[in-house]
């Protein structure tokens, strides 16, 4: 505080300053502020003058004051008032000076305000009273007063303050002591204080909660008493820092529970022994049981999973999101020797290692795994490169995720699936392949069927080149390899098998396996170091392949350019690809026999005449033949082969049989396979013609009908030759018929002819006769003459009539009357017949050994007679006739010979002289009918032979008579 300046003309004042010893509270000074009062202790000339001075001088700072600062006098008036009284009462200080201040009082509390200044007025000093004034306004005003009497001025002393701020301010307080409290005894923290002897003398009523223990179970004990033996002396030594250190975080150590149970407790130290309040050390503490088991078993986890990491069949990550950082366990350095880097650098790695056909994929479908809620798991599966080659790998992770749903770490586990995948690669391929083998596309021959296949198994076993030998009589051809060089398979091709011959021929020859790791030093391959050389064979495994009877058939070869020993997993491989092999080049010589057959067929379709078809019952599907369309006229673009247009075709009057009986035959139980119709098919042209159906149903085993193979020829020419021969005999029958009874009317009328001929005849030769011998006399030789003309005439036309007679019986000789006839007892009945003609003529006549044949004596007779009489007839004039009998046999039959030296007859005439009546000389020169060689003729076709000649003019004649064999004869041949 300033001196106060001196007035101009005044002397120097002696002021006395004092501190007041209420402190007051003031919100802009802070709670420690004191009101200073000033004495004047100067005898001042002016002494009013200094009075006013020092009144104003207090006024002013009164009036400074946001309290209201006042004397109140023994009657309860107001004496002065600092100005705060308008911010507080709404009052100036004149409005109050001279007023009672009971009267602002609010009624409520005059009574107790009365009071408590009775008791200031009796020297008690009060601090924070607190009652209600009216204000200005007409409002309550609460006012928190501070008094003091001064029994030497005699007045009350007085500050008053607006209430609301303090209530507010006191508010705060007790809510803070509240939240303080309730902190103490019910938050989580055990709260104590000890001693500097380490006695209880606070404790938290939270340690009944946790611990089980009221208050006055520890206060005042020993805090060792409750720690576990074990604990005692690491928690005194931490302790112990305490004097030079003011904080402590101690190692959670074991605390008995009131029930006996120990219990996990950490806790905080504060040296607070230097604040009076306290004078010791306060302690927080928390049970941490569950935390401390939790973390044991966490260990215990985390045990499990870095064994697991180092030791287990899988390669284990874990991948902090939050702090980018991935560990790689064990697994991958033993399973793709990837040896980690640091957690930072890890996942650069990994990625370098990823496929990268798959990286992005991989990337894409982990990052969406991360970000959909929900998701805890995320597979994929792709190749991660193991430092020779790739690997196929399945990854199974677990997203962990925080309360808000967000991924923070995930763990996963990569298999390595390579000879899953690749078996199951190699079974789709044979799948494939055997689809392309049975022809499912379209036929394939089988050296492309095994291409395919071979190619397959070089893409899944990269370094890998595959062959297939045909072993054929001995020898090596190649039938697929398709990655050898071309000229190595013609340097090898027609190879002899034997025991050194490379892999394939030692395979081929010993029926075994032969694996060939180094192809340079094995003696199998001795011979043929120069091809492994040039080619880069470092390594051939060969398989003989084997077809069902167990012949070596083929032999199935790995090649590599290494030498190299086969794994487990190849030998596997191998094995089974060799075996397939068999399969399908046994399987195809099965089917190329079939492709053959139906190359058969569709060749035999071509040439064929017949339409062929086959009907497929099972399935009722129709196949035409190309002859279909060249017997039909179709055109083969016209219509798809359909059964229901071959019904349709078939002609409506045959339809119904047809198919009933096509019905019939595929039902049948009685297994009828062959089936054969004739009808009528409709052409393209619209015309119709004669068909035959000639069907075969095949069936399986059980009897049932699978397919109907038939072919349908077109009959119309055959048919029609048929009906015209139909006809033909027709008429023929007829004309045979006619002729028939033309021959008949002709033999009756021969036969009638000669016998009643007979009778004029031998009336007119009669009555001739009786002329001449009754008339001798009367005629004169010319009478006589002509008489005997007329005698001749009808001599002759009686031998006329008997030939007649005789050749009109030669037809009728019956087949029933045949007999077997000895020709040799024939000739002598002739000899003696013309006994007297032969002497006569000096004939000679010579005769074989002939036969014995089937017919009648008297046929013979009469054909030997006619023949051998017409020798001696037409002899030469000169020459005595020689007549040779003898019979030769031919296959056919015999031939009867009849050769003499007569007058012979020009070839022209031949057939001329086996005609009736035909003569080839006048009846002066040769006598005759011209009727005999025509009923010879006859006799002998009635034998079912044959009558020729052989003859020229001059040089003889020879008939011969052919003849049936005997054997041929014992059954009569119907006419
Ligand atoms: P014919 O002897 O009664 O005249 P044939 O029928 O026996 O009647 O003979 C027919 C004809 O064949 C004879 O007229 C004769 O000219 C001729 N002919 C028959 N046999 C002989 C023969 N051995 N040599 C020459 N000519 C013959």
């Amino acid at each position: 505080m300033n001196n106060t300046e001196p007035d101009n003309n005044t002397e120097k004042l002696i002021l006395k300053i004092a501190k007041s010893k209420i402190p007051f509270f003031d919100s802009n000074l802070g709670d420690s502020s004191h009101i200073l009062s000033v004495k004047d202790v100067t005898d001042s000339y002016n002494k009013q003058q200094i009075i006013e001075r020092n009144r104003r001088e207090i006024q002013r700072i009164l009036d400074s004051s946001l309290d209201v600062i006042c004397t109140i006098d023994a009657d309860g008036v107001f004496d002065r008032v600092s100005n705060a009284s308008v911010d507080v009462f709404g009052y100036p200080p004149d409005e109050l000076s001279g007023r009672k201040f009971l009267e602002l009082v609010y009624e409520d509390d005059r009574e107790k305000t009365e009071g408590i200044a009775k008791l200031i007025r009796e020297g008690l000093v009060v601090k924070n009273f607190e009652n209600r004034y009216v204000h200005r306004k007409g409002h309550l005003v609460s006012v928190i007063w501070s008094a003091q009497w001064d029994n030497e001025e005699q007045r009350m002393y007085c500050v008053a303050r607006d209430g609301k701020e303090l209530k507010e301010t006191q508010e705060k307080i007790r809510e803070s002591e509240k939240r303080f409290k309730s902190m103490v005894q019910e938050g989580s923290d055990m709260i104590a204080i000890l001693d500097l002897s380490g006695v209880y003398t606070y404790v938290s009523p939270n340690f009944k909660t946790f611990l089980g223990y009221r208050e006055d179970e520890l206060l005042g004990k020993k805090v060792k008493e409750f720690i576990h033996p074990r604990d005692q002396e690491v928690l005194s030594a931490e302790f112990a820092k305490l004097e030079t250190s003011r904080r402590l975080n101690a190692t959670p150590y074991r605390f008995r529970r009131k029930d006996g149970t120990w219990c996990w407790v950490q806790s905080v130290g504060t040296n607070l022994s230097e604040d009076n309040a306290i004078q010791g050390v306060v302690v927080n503490s928390v049970e941490i049981t569950d935390l401390i088991e939790t973390q044991r078993a966490l260990n215990k986890s985390n045990e499990r999973f870095s064994m697991l990491m180092r030791a287990g069949s899988e390669s284990i990550w874990d991948y902090d999101l939050i702090k980018e950082e991935l560990f790689l366990g064990d697994g991958f350095i033993r399973f793709f020797n990837i040896e980690p880097l640091d957690l930072r650098n890890n996942n650069d790695l990994i990625n370098s290692k990823i496929h990268p056909e798959d990286l992005d994929e991989i990337l894409d479908s982990f990052r969406s795994a991360i970000r959909e809620e929900g998701k805890r798991e995320w597979t994929a599966e792709y190749r991660i490169f193991n430092g020779q080659g790739y690997s196929y790998v399945k990854d199974k992770a677990i997203i962990l995720r925080n309360e808000q749903d967000k991924a923070y770490r995930v763990i996963g586990a990569i298999k390595d699936v390579t000879s899953e995948r690749l078996i199951s690669e190699v079974e789709q391929l044979e799948k494939e392949v055997m689809e392309l083998g049975m022809g499912m596309a379209g036929y394939v021959p089988l050296d492309q069927v095994l291409h395919y296949y071979m190619s397959g198994l070089e893409r899944l076993f990269p370094g890998m080149k595959t062959s297939i030998l045909r072993v054929e009589s001995g020898h090596l051809y190649n039938l697929a390899s398709p990655s050898l060089d071309k000229e190595y398979l013609e340097k090898i091709h027609g190879l002899k098998i034997g025991p050194n011959v490379g892999s394939c021929g030692s395979a081929a020859y010993t029926r075994k396996r032969v694996i060939v790791s180094d192809v340079l030093a094995d003696e199998r391959w001795a011979n043929y170091l120069d091809l492994a050389t040039q080619f880069s064979i470092g390594a051939c495994w060969s398989q003989p392949v084997f077809d069902g009877e167990s012949n070596v058939i083929a032999t199935f070869a790995n090649y590599y350019e290494e030498p190299k020993h086969p794994t487990d997993e190849e030998t596997r491989i191998f094995e089974r690809s060799s075996r397939f092999s068999a399969l399908i080049i046994t399987r195809f010589q099965h089917i190329d026999s079939i492709q053959r057959s139906n190359d058969l067929y569709q060749s035999v379709n071509m040439v064929t005449n017949d339409a062929i078809y086959e009907w497929d019952v099972e399935r009722d599907v129709f196949y035409w033949g190309e002859g279909f369309y060249r017997i039909f006229g179709h055109e083969s673009s016209d219509q798809e082969p359909d059964i229901r247009l071959w019904i349709e075709n078939v002609h409506e009057d045959d339809r119904e049989r047809i198919l009933n009986d096509r019905k019939r035959i595929i039902e049948s139980a009685d297994e009828k396979n062959a089936w054969s119709h004739e009808y009528r098919f409709k052409k393209a042209d619209g015309t119709y013609v004669y068909v035959v159906d000639k069907g075969t149903v095949i069936r399986d085993e059980i009897g049932r009908p699978i397919r109907m193979i038939g072919a349908v020829s077109d009959i119309s020419y055959r048919k029609a030759t048929e009906i015209a021969l139909r006809h033909l005999n027709e008429e023929l029958g007829k004309k045979v018929r006619e002729l028939a009874s033309t021959n008949n009317e002709l033999e009756q009328f021969a036969f009638i002819a000669s016998h009643d001929l007979q009778e004029p005849l031998r009336m007119v030769t009669g009555f001739l006769q009786q002329i001449e011998k009754k008339y001798n006399d009367l005629l004169d030789d010319k009478g006589k003459m002509y008489i005997q003309y007329a005698v001749d005439g009808a001599e002759r036309m009686k031998t006329i009539i008997l030939d007649l007679l005789e050749f009109s019986r030669a037809g009728r000789i019956k087949k029933e009357d045949y007999e077997l006839i000895d020709l040799n007892a024939v000739i002598e009945d002739v000899k003696i017949l013309l006994k007297s003609s032969i002497e006569e003529n000096k004939v000679k006549l010579k005769v074989g050994e002939l036969p014995s044949l089937m017919g009648t004596s008297s046929a013979y007779r009469q054909v030997f007679q006619n023949i051998i009489s017409n020798s001696i007839k037409y002899r030469k004039k000169d020459e005595s006739p020689i007549i040779n009998i003898y019979a030769k046999e031919e296959e056919e039959g015999w031939v009867l010979y009849f050769e003499d030296n007569g007058i012979g007859i020009n070839p022209k005439y031949h057939d001329k002289i086996f005609e009736i009546f035909q003569r080839l000389h006048s009846r002066e020169s040769y006598s005759g009918t011209g009727i005999g060689l025509a009923i010879c003729k006859k006799i002998v076709e009635n034998l079912d032979g044959f009558l020729e000649i052989d003859s020229e003019e001059e040089r003889g004649s020879t008939f011969m008579m052919r003849l049936p064999k005997l054997k041929g004869q014992e059954v009569p041949v119907e006419n």
